[in-house]
């Protein structure tokens, strides 16, 4: 969907004194609200934080197309809540060339193989965050265009949450000196955004579709997280608004800790604050870790991985639905007619399309297509070897992803063609599937110019004008797996805002600021 919305001359123009007065403001409430990171290096306990990276102002964005990216989560849900149940698919798109050039993916699928038939939870829970940037590229109408879609460890909702607040905050406190006209300074115009609760809340539906008062939750984290306030949110909104323990274990530790009941199959935890009591029960285990190869230093892990899989918690995400948040599946769903299988043809499970929806229609389906740029293949099929042309040719169209998550690992224009070169360069075993086609083709989304907004980066207490694109995520909490028992709700959305010059957006890799959207 296109929009004639044009954004407005951004940011205002600020007095340095009132400048000053919003970086004090800023950072003074993000300390006060927990809006914050673990400073570098952090000592164990932690006796400090710093302010997360944020934006002074939240930045415009049109409104229909934030309304339209929200509407279509529930939709995504069911998508990728399908792909998870459909194992053909996984096999077909997963265990072909993938599994055998990435190694990650390749123990992921292979793991997933070797315990599906032992499975003895039906229930999933999916916390996603889609993510898009505003696509611009003739300046002739703007659109909303998909980056990826997260099924793992999808972050910063208490964060962003506390973002909105902030810049609420800060345009009441300042008498909303930064709005260039009453219009633009609606409170209307700062939508309403939850995503803290709503994830909360979504965890606590998985807790109760397991089934045991006494039961926790486990929350799976890295080893020196800086994020961890994020997480601390949630573990506390478990607690007050739902009264459900959280325990944190890293995900090397568990391969000590974690047990599985022979015969029940409970995941069980050793209580050590309370040394005579039985282990504790874990109704839903929550990953924060477990998505990078840097999360599986040695076999270990993966074996931890899979006595997990292997119990009765319901897994957040479980292997199936981490597969299933792939590149190269996202790539696969925009061939012809995948999408239209997943969402329309008959037999597929019902997990509902949202509260209210009914069957989904051809006209739904070309919306969320809408949200799509080119996606294609790297491998020797005719669409790959287009691919391999396009890429050589016009490498500044284009981005070239693995299949990795976390940030920082995309190949961008003209770095394409000299890292095609080399890893054709590679060794290879005889038989084995060529290095790319570990890999996917993106065309770049384009966002729009002459937006500037002021970034702090978290810990300094100046900012930086910068000319920015911001990338939206919207999330959505989904549980499934046992006919008519789904759960299928939008959670809310994230902004970061970064550079225009940096290519790469994580506020982990110390690059985005977390900003609001001001809707226009
Ligand atoms: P990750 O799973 O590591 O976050 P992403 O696909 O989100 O991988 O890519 C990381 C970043 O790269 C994004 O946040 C975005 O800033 C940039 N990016 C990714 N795909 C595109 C694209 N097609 N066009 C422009 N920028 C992109
Ligand atoms: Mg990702
Ligand atoms: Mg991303």
């Amino acid at each position: 969907m296109s929009s004639s919305n044009t954004l407005p001359e951004w940011p205002p123009a600020l007095t340095p004194e009132q400048h000053a007065q919003l970086i004090l403001l800023s950072s003074t409430y993000a300390l006060s609200h927990g809006f914050t990171l673990l400073p570098p290096n952090s000592s164990h306990p932690p006796t400090s934080a710093i302010p997360a990276p944020l934006s002074l102002l939240p930045t415009p964005f049109p409104r229909e197309l934030y309304s339209l990216a929200v509407s279509l989560q529930p939709i995504y849900n069911a998508l990728y809540a399908r792909i998870a149940l459909d194992w053909e698919f996984l096999d077909r798109v997963m265990g072909g060339s993938v599994s055998k050039v990435d190694t990650f993916q390749g123990e992921l699928w292979r793991g997933w193989r070797q315990v599906r038939d032992e499975l003895v939870q039906d229930k999933q829970l999916g916390i996603f965050r889609s993510d898009y940037l505003l696509h611009d590229p003739e300046e002739k109408g703007m659109e909303v265009k998909q980056v990826e879609f997260n099924t793992i460890a999808a972050s910063f909702g208490a964060l962003s949450q506390r973002a909105g607040e902030m810049h609420r905050y800060l345009h009441k406190a300042t008498n909303s000196y930064y709005s260039v006209s009453p219009e633009l300074a609606k409170a209307d115009n700062f939508p309403a955004n939850q995503p803290l609760k709503n994830i909360a809340a979504g965890l606590a539906e998985g807790w109760k579709a397991y089934g045991n008062d006494e039961a926790v939750v486990l929350f799976v984290v890295q080893d020196g997280e800086r994020n961890v306030f994020d997480q601390k949110w949630l573990e506390y909104e478990l607690l007050e608004a739902h009264g459900i323990h959280a325990v944190r274990h890293t995900f090397s530790d568990l391969a000590n800790l974690a047990q599985v009941d022979g015969t029940t199959k409970t995941l069980l935890l050793p209580s050590p604050l309370e040394p005579n009591s039985p282990p504790r029960e874990v109704a839903v285990i929550y990953y924060r870790s477990a998505y990078t190869p840097t999360d599986y230093p040695s076999s270990d892990e993966w074996t931890t991985r899979l006595l997990l899989e292997r119990s009765r918690a319901i897994k957040c995400p479980s292997m199936a639905l981490q597969l299933a948040g792939a590149k190269k599946i996202q790539q696969v769903l925009c061939e012809p007619g995948v999408l239209e299988d997943f969402l329309l043809s008959p037999g597929r499970p019902d997990v509902g399309f949202g509260e209210g929806a009914g069957d989904l229609a051809q006209k739904d389906v070309d919306r969320l297509r809408q949200t799509w740029i080119g996606l294609l293949p790297m491998d020797n099929s005719p669409l790959g070897k287009e691919a391999y042309e396009l890429a050589t040719i016009h490498p500044e169209r284009y981005v070239l992803k693995p299949q990795r998550e976390g940030g920082g690992n995309n190949i961008y224009r003209e770095n394409i063609p000299p890292y095609l070169a080399e890893l054709a360069n590679e060794p290879r075993q005889p038989g084995e599937p060529e290095k790319k086609e570990a890999y996917i083709l993106m065309e770049l989304i384009e966002p729009p110019k002459g937006v500037c907004n002021w970034l702090v980066k978290g810990g300094e207490n100046k900012a930086r004008k910068a000319d920015v694109v911001s990338e939206l995520g919207v999330y959505g909490v989904m549980l499934f797996g046992e006919e008519g028992q789904a759960v299928n709700n939008g959670a809310g959305t994230l902004l970061r805002t970064k550079g225009r010059e940096s290519d790469e957006g994580g506020v982990a890799i110390g690059i985005s600021s977390i900003d609001s959207p001001l809707l226009i």
